[in-house]
């Protein structure tokens, strides 16, 4: 294509997409935003708009698409939320330039991970833009919330962790260098950018972040040593000013997360805990549904932020259970104190960004005069922790008296209009205001005059937009004019004139409401700049708005929901009282029944058995979200416990086939399986709700076997491990520290009936038949299934073949790495013998040897 065949207009256009290739680029053109080729043809269905053609230009028609400048929002929201970035280009001003068009500039790139709009974001949710690193060394990771300023790093050791990092942080936008290796771990996701190397550089990093910060170096942070996280985190910085185009004022400072600090949650076990989301994608009957009642969005996403981060160090926690405790008799007032207060973290932001609105401006003025009340309702607070809240929550007196002062009560959407500013704050603007309302008086006077001078009740004073102020006059009366009154325009039934002191007036008006807009939008911004000196203080006193409103949740969750208070203890070992399933208890319609559960270094492993439905899964699942929400400081749903130290929850909980990545269901509890063998650790809270039962029964016995041994003799860690498998029942024999519980059941003359209740021992049978049938599996085929059963079983002693072949097998499996080499001795041995050169001596001295090798 010849470019220097193009309009004026479309090089234009070419010159600006050249610079931002891979985006789309809406092109502002009078009342609409134009995308042109393939832009077009993306946009247009992406965002259900219809593909037309403009003239032809450089030889052929151009696909064009456009959308109306006053609803870009909504479009905008719609393609944010598909991943897609977009890069706005307004028309700078009207001047036309030497080669006959607008100039015009981009001025905003908007992309999934750096927007701060409020109809852009989900309010109660985390909205992160990521970077990400490799090499030899391992990977390196920074995440931003341009909403908050809260830029974080993270260095991980390997992809199992890198991929538990990116499941819990979940960016909308991931920046990852054109060299990155393990793309296996992002492929999947949405809003990923490729970015050069270069921008990967650590130098550039290292200067990016001290001028950001306003720093010599960045060891005030601790985090001058995390090389592979810096090198993403400067890659992400350049990210966010090429897109904001703006100073970031309140981005100030930067922290690294340590994987010691945290209970480490791989990804499996995230999914599968259904923590913030289930495993269908939803929010249905999972925890936060259950633990979230708070009253601010900054809130909820720091109790969603402190969920997926249990922590490991006991003094935090201790400190927010006393804060909640503490809480509990104010709770109430502090929730109705809460409601009126800004989502203030994100406001602050915008301000700082300087794309605040005339309402978050309203809604800030309107927090700050609820902040005494808050004072008055922590005022006698003794708990360490809140009362740092109180002091981090402050009081703004000026940058109060500075909104009343400044905003009226009630502003518009946008300062576009004017009409924000209060009579009173600027002596400027309130002349300019009664300039223009004088003149508007003065005009109403002047139809008074002229009705009068010409004796027509009908002559009327108005304004369009086109001819501007005019008289009008019927036009039967039209010969009445006098000879001053020039004749504007002529219609069915009126007349309109203008005269000479109509126009003077006219410009008046205009002029001081032009100058009081103009004067009305510098002051506006000026507020900006008042802020900057609060912004620290401003950030503090959001977060420490959002822990309150977290506290006072659990606080109020704890009382409604029966919750007890955890005792922490230096030992290892987890003991719960009647535990429950926090989230099935609320959706069961039968009342939930309570089971209690001890862990410690002595007893770790607990081999549960007991039919389907009988209550395995849940009793598991119950014991990971309690310890979990005892690590974020939450009160829990037992009626006592009491836990030690944790490091990790592993879980390896049915799985479903991946089909996009090509694994068999088999492979995928493998490969978890894998993980958990490799990672737990005696600290480690693992659970094993079935293994090996996508193979034979066979292999699926000596794995699950295997497992188990391995986990209860060599690792130690506190296991919960149910399986249909009645064979491992026989591992506490052998192994010590391991116990058998079941899912009890009673069974009557129509069936069973499920218990829920965990009892010591093994279960007597498996009860698959029984389950079957209250399924709804025809009788037939149940018949069918008992008389085959009954076959099997005969073809046996007692007991059935199965099971007793296998604890023999099991037993030789404990000892198989003794055996092995052995075994590989004797083989060794074997081999080496030539029978058609032996004596028979020599064969009776072999069998001696054998014979002393077993
Ligand atoms: P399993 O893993 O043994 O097949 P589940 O844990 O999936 O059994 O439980 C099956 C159903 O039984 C659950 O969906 C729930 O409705 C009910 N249930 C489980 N545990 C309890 C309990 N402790 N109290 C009441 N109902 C329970």
């Amino acid at each position: 294509m010849n470019s220097n065949v193009h309009t004026p207009m479309i090089q234009q256009y070419l010159k600006l997409k050249s610079e931002n290739p891979d985006i789309l680029l809406f092109y502002r053109m009078g009342d609409f935003y134009e995308l042109f080729y393939d832009d077009a043809k993306r946009a247009s269905q992406l965002l259900d708009i219809s593909l037309t053609k403009r003239g032809y230009s450089g030889g052929a028609p151009i696909p064009m698409a456009g959308v109306p400048y006053h609803c870009i929002e909504s479009y905008l929201a719609k393609l944010i939320k598909l991943g897609e970035s977009v890069a706005i280009c307004e028309q700078v001003n009207d001047i036309i330039s030497h080669k006959g068009v607008v100039e015009r500039r981009i001025t905003r790139i908007v992309t999934p991970g750096t927007i701060s709009d409020e109809e852009l974001l989900p309010d109660r949710l985390d909205n992160l833009l990521a970077a990400i690193f490799q090499n030899q060394l391992g990977f390196g990771y920074a995440t931003l919330d341009i909403s908050s300023g809260r830029f974080c790093l993270n260095e991980l050791t390997d992809e199992m962790k890198m991929a538990a990092e990116l499941h819990r942080t979940d960016p909308v936008e991931l920046l990852y260098p054109e060299n990155f290796q393990a793309m296996q771990l992002i492929e999947q996701r949405h809003g990923l950018r490729r970015r050069p190397l270069w921008e990967y550089d650590i130098d550039t990093a290292s200067q990016q972040l001290n001028m950001q910060f306003g720093t010599y170096d960045l060891s005030g942070f601790g985090v001058h040593q995390a090389y592979l996280a810096l090198r993403a985190a400067g890659c992400l910085l350049q990210y966010v000013k090429n897109t904001q185009r703006s100073s970031l004022p309140h981005i100030t400072s930067i922290s690294i997360e340590r994987q010691q600090d945290s209970i480490m949650i791989d990804t499996a076990t995230r999914r599968n805990l259904e923590i913030t989301q289930n495993l269908a994608g939803g929010i249905e009957n999972t925890l936060i549904t259950v633990l979230d009642k708070t009253v601010t969005a900054m809130g909820s996403r720091m109790l969603k932020r402190w969920l997926h981060m249990p922590l490991r160090n006991f003094d935090i926690i201790k400190q927010r259970q006393q804060s909640i405790r503490e809480l509990q008799i104010i709770s109430e007032d502090i929730q109705s104190v809460l409601h009126k207060i800004v989502d203030l973290e994100r406001v602050v932001a915008r301000i700082a960004l300087r794309t605040a609105r005339p309402r978050d401006l309203a809604r800030i003025r309107d927090t700050f005069q609820q902040l005494p009340e808050l004072h008055k309702q922590l005022a006698n607070v003794e708990v360490e922790q809140l009362i740092d809240i109180r002091l981090k929550i402050g009081y703004f007196h000026e940058l109060r008296a500075l909104l009343e002062n400044a905003i009226i009560e009630c502003p518009p959407a946008l300062i576009r209009d004017g009409g924000v500013i209060a009579t009173g704050y600027n002596t400027k603007l309130d002349e300019y205001r009664s300039l223009a309302n004088d003149a508007n008086s003065y005009l109403k006077q002047l139809e008074i005059r002229e009705r009068k001078k010409l004796g027509l009740d009908t002559l009327k004073v108005n304004f369009n937009a086109v001819h501007g102020y005019y008289i009008q006059i019927n036009r039967a009366h039209s010969h009445l004019v006098p000879i001053n009154y020039i004749r504007r325009q002529t219609l069915k039934n009126v007349e309109r004139y203008i005269i000479p002191e109509l126009k003077e007036y006219e410009n008046q008006v205009i002029n001081s409401k032009n100058k009081a807009l103009a004067l009305e939008k510098n002051l506006y911004d000026k507020l900006f700049d008042q802020f900057l000196p609060y912004l620290e203080a401003l950030k503090a006193s959001a977060a420490a708005l959002a822990e309150l409103d977290v506290l006072t949740n659990l606080s109020e969750r704890a009382q409604i929901l029966n919750y007890c208070c955890p005792i922490l203890q230096q030992d290892i070992g987890i003991y719960i009282k009647n535990g429950r399933h926090p989230v099935v208890e609320q959706v069961l319609k039968q009342p939930f029944i309570s089971n209690s559960l001890a862990l410690s270094s002595q007893n770790h492993m607990l081999i549960i058995t007991g039919p389907n439905m009988g209550g395995k899964s849940t009793y598991m699942r119950q014991t990971a979200l309690i310890v979990l929400m005892a690590w974020i400081g939450s009160y829990v749903p037992a009626e006592e416990m009491a836990i030690g130290p944790i490091d990790s929850i592993f879980t390896r909980i049915g799985a479903t086939d991946d089909l996009a990545s090509g694994r068999s269901t088999f492979m995928i509890e493998m490969t978890e399986t894998a993980n958990i063998l490799y990672n737990a650790t005696k600290n480690s809270l693992v659970l094993v709700d079935e293994i090996g039962r996508g193979t034979s029964t066979y292999d699926g016995l000596s794995l699950a076997w295997a497992c188990a041994e391995r986990l209860a003799h060599y690792i130690k860690s506190m296991t919960l491990f149910a399986t249909h498998y009645f064979e491992l029942t026989k591992l506490p024999e052998e192994i010590e520290g391991i116990l058998n519980v079941h899912l009890d059941v009673v069974e009557h003359s129509n069936g069973i009936a499920f218990m829920h209740s965990v009892r010591t021992g093994a279960a007597s049978k498996s009860y698959g038949l029984a389950v079957a049938a209250l399924a709804g599996i025809p009788k037939e085929v149940l018949k069918c299934a008992r008389y085959k059963l009954k076959e099997l079983e005969s073809l046996s002693d007692s007991p059935p073949v199965t099971a007793q072949k296998f604890i023999n097998k099991g037993s030789q499996l404990s000892l198989s790495v003794l055996a092995k080499e052995k075994i590989l001795l004797i083989k060794e041995n074997i081999e080496a013998i030539d029978p058609d050169n032996l004596t028979p001596k020599e064969a009776l001295e072999w069998i001696y040897r054998l014979k002393s090798l077993i």
